[in-house]
């Protein structure tokens, strides 16, 4: 039989690291977390060739400590998350500080940052795959941090070239993505760019570091896009099931808020497959198939032939739900899913019936 040993350090970073950062939407997705988990209010996002060749974040938050720059792209080492049990109370997007120990793996990895009493100078910082700091340089800068990622699975040929097959579809994912960082991040500015071929910095969307996620949408779907929406404010109630049931809770109901934007029953998207609907809980982007399912069934017995844009923020106490599910974060567990759900379609049906009947002027 064959002798059991361990694999090396180097190998197991890789393997790890690809579960971490599984696509281009994982590479936007872990910067702008970081820079919105920074206190950025401003934010740009550059792609050459679809990101093929580079994905890039710029903020202004609060850059990066130079006693922090070893241990920045070291496997968890982070500043957010100290002990499991902080998990419970988690305010912050980032809490595994894995994110950037990935990228150095999986692409040519590097940051700019400066803090506010080092402007107009930063630091840019040099990673070895293994997250080690190789160099750091003094450079120009201005506050805040910007992220470089180079040939993002340079070193995984098969992904690599599954990427470069399906740029188009992955990139249109990542745009999905990254409107509904936009359209959720009141008070901070967006701007995404693309340069593909000799067509420089194309802006592919921005916002306006507006006060309202209605500001928020109109700018990135257009003005036009609001007049077919009305808000989504539900409360819901249900029964918790005996295990999550916690003592001195008052009646003992669980309590979740709904917020948001969707479309009005009688005029929807008229697309075949619903691709404008974002969900969030506690303003974190992620995907609630399960919800996403009610929502669209309890639409479809309003209007057969379209199918709804839907913005929904639920907000929920930390410790109702987990998002430490899978590697890359993407899945949330909700406790007690079935329960919330049956609830959420008693209430959705509701405001239907409630709802303006009317089709928006702008739209007939
Ligand atoms: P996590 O977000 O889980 O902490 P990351 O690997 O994404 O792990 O980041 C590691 C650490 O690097 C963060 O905890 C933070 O202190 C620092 N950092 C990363 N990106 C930024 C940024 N854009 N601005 C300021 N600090 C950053
Ligand atoms: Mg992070």
């Amino acid at each position: 039989m064959a002798t059991i040993q361990a694999i090396e350090a180097r190998s197991v970073h890789q393997i790890q690291s690809g579960q971490v950062i599984v696509d281009l939407c994982s590479v936007a997705k872990e910067l702008i977390e970081n820079s919105l988990d920074a206190g950025a209010t401003s934010i740009e996002v550059r792609f050459k060739n679809n990101g093929l060749d580079l994905v890039e974040v710029q903020d202004n938050g609060s850059g990066i400590a130079s006693e922090n720059y070893e241990n920045v792209a070291l496997k968890h080492y982070t500043s957010k998350l100290s002990t499991y049990d902080d998990l419970a109370s988690l305010n912050t997007f980032g809490f595994r500080g894995e994110a950037i120990s990935s990228l150095c793996a999986l692409s040519d990895f590097h940051v700019i940052t400066a803090q506010a009493n080092q402007v107009p100078r930063a630091n840019r910082l040099d990673f070895e795959q293994s997250g080690k700091l190789r160099k750091t340089q003094i450079v120009a800068g201005q506050k805040g941090t910007t992220a470089s990622v180079e040939g993002i699975f340079k070193r995984l040929p098969v992904r690599r070239r599954e990427l470069e097959k399906n740029i188009k579809r992955e990139y249109g994912k990542v745009l999905n993505l990254l409107h509904a960082y936009a359209c959720i991040s009141t008070g901070v500015k967006f701007s995404v760019k693309n340069t593909v071929g000799k067509t420089r910095n194309v802006v592919v969307f921005s916002t306006n570091g507006n006060v309202t996620t209605r500001e928020n949408i109109a700018n990135v779907y257009g003005a036009k896009t609001l007049s077919a929406l009305i808000a989504l404010d539900l409360d819901l109630e249900y029964e918790p099931s005996t295990a999550m049931k916690r003592a001195g809770d008052g009646d003992g109901l669980n309590r979740i808020q709904v917020q948001g934007h969707i479309s009005k029953p009688v005029f929807g998207e008229g697309r075949q497959t619903p691709d404008r609907q974002m969900f969030f809980v506690n303003t974190r982007p992620c995907g609630l198939p399960q919800i996403a399912k009610a929502f669209n069934e309890v639409y479809k017995s309003f209007n057969v032939s379209q199918s709804p844009f839907i913005f929904a923020d639920f907000k929920m106490d930390t410790d109702a739900y987990d998002v430490n599910v899978s590697p890359d974060k993407r899945m949330i567990l909700l406790h007690d899913a079935g329960a919330l759900i049956e609830s959420l379609k008693t209430s959705l049906a509701q405001l239907f019936e409630a709802a303006d009947q009317t089709v928006p002027q702008s739209q007939v």
